[in-house]
């Protein structure tokens, strides 16, 4: 079973069918049955309350049309703390929901992300946060890999995926090797060789999920650095599906 930890709906399509849709026929191509959802039609970096509820609702209405083929991160902004409480009641205790997304509105170290992981961590409910080193300079607010362990380590019960290993993923591995509830994704940089095969090797295999950033990126593409990567067939089907069956209870 191969689940695709990180899309996103930026596929063609108006509505939540259609772009649900149009992901499952390229999906499909490629042997991928479960994706994992999070933010919006369109990337909005400092997402109002309002703007977060219409990203959500908008993934909630894909999930519950494709239960078999979608779950979801609720997205949220830590900058506005009450309003992210009552959004992971709302989609995750209430809601199909199975874990929480944060991206670079809040650097997530801040004391805010603190309420947010620890409600997480009692509801089994992982973190996919993104990470960036980025060339150039982060954003103001945007998480490091460094960020992240510094988050982990301060809620051993959480789980966290540091969305793309932290770009430069030499540094990002590097960074977390010590943060043993934190997995590594496959996603968001060129199928570059050797990637996987270090993942493995610094961190376990038990700790690398494939994902794409589709529709940012293609799923073949990305699933190439796990299938093409020098390691075993038994650790190509963790990274490819058992890992985030364990991270999701299935
Ligand atoms: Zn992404």
């Amino acid at each position: 079973m191969i689940i695709d930890c990180h899309v996103h709906p930026t596929a063609p399509g108006d509505d939540p069918r259609a772009v649900g849709e149009y992901m499952i026929h390229f999906a499909d191509r490629v042997g991928i049955e479960l994706m994992g959802q999070s933010l919006g039609p369109t990337f909005i970096q400092h997402a109002t309350p309002g703007e977060i509820e219409s990203d959500n609702d908008f993934n909630q209405t894909m999930i519950e049309l494709f239960p078999e083929r979608y779950f979801g991160y609720a997205n949220l902004n830590p900058n506005y703390l009450r309003h992210s409480m009552d959004e992971i009641e709302r989609r995750v205790v209430d809601g199909p929901f199975a874990g929480l997304k944060l991206w670079v509105a809040l650097r997530c170290n801040h004391p805010n992300a603190d309420a947010v992981a620890r409600r997480a961590g009692e509801l089994g409910a992982p973190i996919l946060q993104h990470t960036f080193f980025r060339a150039g300079g982060n954003l103001p607010e945007e998480s490091s890999p460094v960020h992240l362990a510094e988050l982990a380590a301060r809620h051993p019960a959480t789980t966290f995926i540091a969305a793309h290993a932290g770009l430069n993923w030499e540094m990002g591995i590097g960074a977390l090797i010590d943060s043993p509830n934190v997995l590594v994704d496959t996603c968001g940089f060129d199928p570059e060789m050797g990637y996987t095969e270090m993942a493995v090797r610094e961190l376990g295999a038990e700790r690398v999920v494939y994902g794409s950033d589709g529709s940012g990126r293609s799923f073949a593409s990305q699933l190439a650095k796990v299938h093409g990567a020098d390691i075993s067939d038994e650790q190509k089907a963790q990274i490819l599906g058992g890992n985030m069956k364990r991270v999701l209870g299935l």
